[in-house]
């Protein structure tokens, strides 16, 4: 098998590489961990400039490659990238079923860099099991009203759209009778409170109280909203997050040399180990493009290259905060932190790595009943 890029994605890569060394730096970085908003206004709008945003869409037809290219180097380079990873999910969405007026709207926004969407999905009861959502909306004569609330709306405060997925028909059976909105973020009745994470991450709260709505927000069918998800979480899942083993690598080698332990054997050893796991996670990322760009769904591969990405990125990172000892346990911007305290950085990102955008134990289900045609277990 043949693993080099195509030379015109030699040059994308060259391309997002240059302007990723233009707008990420040590203030950059600083300023999204201080704000807990992985996000960079004028790394987006570069990327949104320089066409990046419109060719890494995913979607039919489209090119995986350049969005795997563009969230791998991002990643690596440790670069506040979130925000436009969401924007790239929900625009090929709308390309792919967004109406006129959505695609002139929101979809332009969005790949301009200029305009962000929180995705309103999971709710305080649970979001393993999202047919189980109780946010309403309901038909009125100019439009709908949506009630309820949502957590773990990341971005949801910088964000001038959001996808809300709403019930709209209660009798319709588990995957029946939900619709997706794209609904601007300053309709009154929205309100968006913070909950900050472990990982230093700001996320959110959203409430929605009597939001009214025309028909122009409805993305997809009226209740046809289960299809419209299970685009998106074949979008999300997968193509992006794996890469954070390669930054990890970078700081513990950082301390490693630091603390001048770097030739211990045994540090080394893992260190190898760290590279290769960083290596099979891309593999397993690109397989899962390969697969969008055959024009197949994705949703296996995607598992296998989360759970497995994820899981060694917390599993390294933990036995890189033991090994660094106390200092290992001092976070950003504390005097003698190890790795100026990216290694405790570290520990505590993964944990949510495993969690949003799918479980381990949901990706491992996935994997079970699809891939090895184990039965259900639920
Ligand atoms: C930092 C962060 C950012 C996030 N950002 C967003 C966002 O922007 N928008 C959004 O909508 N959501 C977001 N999420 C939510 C994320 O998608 C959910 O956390 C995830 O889907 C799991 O839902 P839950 O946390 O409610 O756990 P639950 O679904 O309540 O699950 C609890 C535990 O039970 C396990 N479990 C549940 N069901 C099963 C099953 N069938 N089989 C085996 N085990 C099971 C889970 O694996 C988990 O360990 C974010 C989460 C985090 C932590």
């Amino acid at each position: 098998m043949d693993f080099r890029l195509p030379e015109e994605h030699e040059t994308l890569r060259t391309e997002i590489r240059a302007l990723l060394d233009r707008h990420v730096d040590d203030d950059v970085v600083e300023e999204s961990h201080r704000t807990g908003t992985n996000h960079s206004a004028p790394l987006a709008r570069a990327l949104g400039e320089a066409g990046i945003l419109a060719r890494a869409m995913p979607g039919a037809g489209k090119d995986p490659l350049a969005m795997w290219l563009l969230s791998s180097e991002a990643e690596k380079a440790g670069a506040p990238f979130d925000s436009v990873g969401m924007s790239l999910v929900i625009a090929g969405v709308l390309d792919a079923v967004g109406t006129e007026h959505q695609k002139a709207t929101a979809l332009a926004g969005l790949l301009s860099g200029e305009e962000l969407v929180c995705f309103g999905l999971t709710e305080p009861q649970g979001g393993s099991d999202l047919p189980a959502i109780t946010t309403r909306a309901t038909r009125v004569a100019d439009g709908w009203v949506v009630s309820g609330a949502k957590m773990w709306t990341t971005m949801a405060h910088v964000a001038d759209w959001v996808f809300l997925l709403a019930r709209t028909e209660s009798d319709a059976g588990r995957h029946g009778g939900f619709t997706v909105f794209i609904i601007p973020m300053d309709t009154p009745g929205i309100t968006v409170d913070p909950i900050w994470t472990v990982s230093t991450e700001r996320s959110n709260a959203t409430f929605y109280d009597d939001v009214r709505v025309g028909d122009e927000a409805v993305v997809g069918e009226v209740d046809g909203g289960w299809a419209v998800m299970s685009l998106m979480l074949g979008f999300e899942r997968g193509m992006a997050s794996t890469g954070h083993l390669t930054p990890l690598l970078r700081r513990f080698r950082q301390w490693a040399v630091e603390a001048g332990v770097s030739a211990d054997p045994l540090l080394r050893e893992r260190m190898a180990q760290i590279a290769i796991d960083a290596q099979v996670s891309e593999l397993l990322t690109q397989r899962t493009v390969w697969t969008a760009a055959t024009g197949r769904p994705p949703g296996t591969e995607g598992s296998m290259a989360k759970v497995f990405a994820t899981e060694a990125y917390q599993r390294h990172a933990r036995w890189a905060q033991a090994t660094a000892g106390p200092e290992g346990l001092l976070g950003l911007g504390e005097a003698g932190a190890a790795a100026d305290g990216w290694i405790d950085y570290d520990v505590r990102h993964s944990i949510p790595m495993t969690l949003q955008g799918g479980t381990s134990e949901i990706n491992r289900n996935n994997i079970a009943e699809r891939h090895l045609g184990l039965p259900r277990a639920r």
